[in-house]
């Protein structure tokens, strides 16, 4: 009777404890889980950002109105995009040529 007892009770905390290895196991699974979200979350709210970042940029210069190609490796070189706040401005390589003259003295 008395060693049918402590039996039962090894069962019972072997039980217990693999009970606590489950839930130990779950809150991991829930945790990561949760990263995982997060990770997805935030990934997303960049390709957002990048999106409207891109939706943002003119598709011609602010000066002269020429056609900016974006997949023109001579316009992304030469191109020169400022930021004012959240407006892009897109200034071709003509215009820029322009402004970078030395002004005329008029004295
Ligand atoms: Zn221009």
């Amino acid at each position: 009777m008395n060693v049918k007892k402590i039996n039962n009770h090894k069962k019972q905390s072997k039980i217990l404890k693999k009970k606590n290895k489950d839930k130990q196991r779950l809150n991991q699974y829930r945790q990561n889980n949760l990263s995982l979200k997060e990770t997805k979350k935030h990934a997303e709210a960049s390709l957002h950002a990048i999106q409207e970042m891109l939706n943002k940029i003119p598709s011609s210069c602010e000066q002269c109105s020429s056609n900016f190609d974006s997949t023109n490796s001579d316009h992304l070189d030469d191109w020169n995009m400022t930021f004012n706040g959240s407006k892009v401005i897109l200034t071709c390589k003509d215009c820029l040529d322009i402004s970078n003259e030395p002004e005329v003295n008029p004295c």
